[in-house]
């Protein structure tokens, strides 16, 4: 095997069977309500971390079995079927990169075992009222003191607030004086006085898992809540580590793109017109051929990229694939899910098919994790020698 091959391991379709069998039993038959109800599905939960799920892209030294690879098979399985239940296992493992990075040993051994685990829960908040993709234009202050520091700000969407353990926060760290140093995340634990969590947003997609605003008003942190050393460098490297989690998301992607087609597929056998069924039509044979055709496309960049990761690929190497991994994934999510619902006709605008779901799911992630515009810049960037923009 070549040192980025993306061949499934005989382990790794083990891990996909089983997923797939658990996700049709257990999973499917819970994805409409979740959705409906937007209610965080703790039963979801459970299931995952009874299965040891939570623990697949961890080194082992914390818990894992240290493969993003299987990581993007278990989010496609279950995104196939129910995007919010992908979504648990994603949320769990987006501050898991920049802890993992950033880190101290100390952080390390008292965040990823229970993140591995399950046993914690942990979110990441950048984004602000007046800047999410310029992440530089936060306004969030970290203001050091003699014992640590002093958080003052608000944060807008942050996903899994008001359910996590702890929240890496980024913020602009201060000396005493008030003189700016850079930009740092920080573990800001649950209950921590000072932090209040907001109401969770009304979404149009990702509906199961909340996003919520939260908000500074002089929250004391230990001088040991910084992520990496103080300044600019130690947030570099933490939203460096970003780019190995980007697989995983983009198999989210896959999974809502596989999952409109499953739908499809048997939606167009059943339903006629013309005396006959509309898959027998060849306009719809050739729309569904370039949906699995952009569909499986995605799908090998994705895990090419997950392989890399796994070989230990980093910086401007793995940047512009993440990106594209990204990018792509989500692209063809939304052109599949849009197609999908064309194919249902009004049956696809209807709430009594689940289709419109997947259509919806679809447009968040274009948005979410780095906007795809965002990632057409990192690429361009990569290829032109031009950095952030
Ligand atoms: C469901 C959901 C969950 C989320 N969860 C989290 C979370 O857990 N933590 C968190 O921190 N944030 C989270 N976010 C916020 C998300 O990361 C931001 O919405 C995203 O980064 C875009 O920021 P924005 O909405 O402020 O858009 P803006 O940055 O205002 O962008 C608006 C538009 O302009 C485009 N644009 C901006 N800059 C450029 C440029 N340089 N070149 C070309 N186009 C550009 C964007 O692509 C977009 O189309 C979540 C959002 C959603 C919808």
């Amino acid at each position: 095997m070549s040192s980025t091959s993306y061949d499934l391991s005989d382990d790794q379709k083990a891990i996909q069977d089983l997923i797939r069998r658990v996700a049709r039993d257990k999973v499917a038959p819970r994805a409409d309500e979740i959705d409906r109800t937007a209610e965080y599905p703790h039963d979801m939960f459970e299931l995952l971390k009874g299965l040891g799920l939570f623990a697949l892209p961890f080194p082992a030294e914390y818990g894992g079995t240290g493969s993003t690879l299987s990581a993007c098979v278990a989010v496609e399985e279950f995104g196939r079927v129910c995007y919010n239940t992908g979504y648990l296992l994603v949320v769990q493992w987006t501050p898991f990169g920049a802890i993992l990075a950033g880190g101290t040993e100390a952080q390390k051994q008292r965040l990823l075992p229970g993140l591995a685990s399950g046993e914690l829960r942990g979110a990441l908040s950048l984004t602000e009222p007046q800047s999410g993709s310029d992440v530089s234009g936060i306004k969030t202050t970290a203001r050091r003191t003699a014992d640590g520091y002093v958080l003052n700000g608000a944060k807008i969407w942050c996903t899994n607030a008001d359910i996590a353990d702890f929240i890496l926060v980024a913020a602009k760290t201060q000396d005493e004086a008030g003189q700016p140093l850079g930009i740092n995340l920080f573990v800001v634990d649950r209950g921590t006085p000072g932090l209040t969590v907001g109401r969770k947003e009304d979404k149009m997609g990702a509906r199961g898992v909340p996003s919520c605003p939260l908000f500074f008003d002089a929250a004391k942190l230990p001088a040991e809540s910084r992520l990496g050393p103080e300044g600019g460098e130690g947030f570099k490297v933490a939203m460096e580590a970003l780019n190995t989690s980007r697989p995983i998301v983009a198999a989210r992607a896959v999974g809502i793109a596989q999952g409109a087609i499953d739908h499809a597929v048997r939606y167009i056998q059943e339903r006629r017109a013309f005396g006959q069924a509309i898959s027998d039509f060849q306009g719809v044979r050739w729309m569904l051929a370039d949906m699995v055709m952009q569909t499986e496309a995605a799908r090998q960049l994705v895990y090419r990229t997950a392989a890399m990761v796994d070989a230990g690929v980093t910086g401007r190497a793995l940047a512009p694939m993440a990106a594209m991994a990204k990018c792509v994934a989500s692209d063809v999510a939304m052109k599949v899910a849009t197609d999908a619902v064309q194919l249902f006709g009004a049956a696809g605008v209807s709430a009594e098919y689940p289709i419109n779901r997947y259509f919806r799911d679809a447009k968040v992630v274009q948005i979410i994790e780095g906007t795809n515009q965002i990632q057409r810049n990192i690429i361009a960037n990569s290829l032109l020698g031009k950095a952030g923009r």
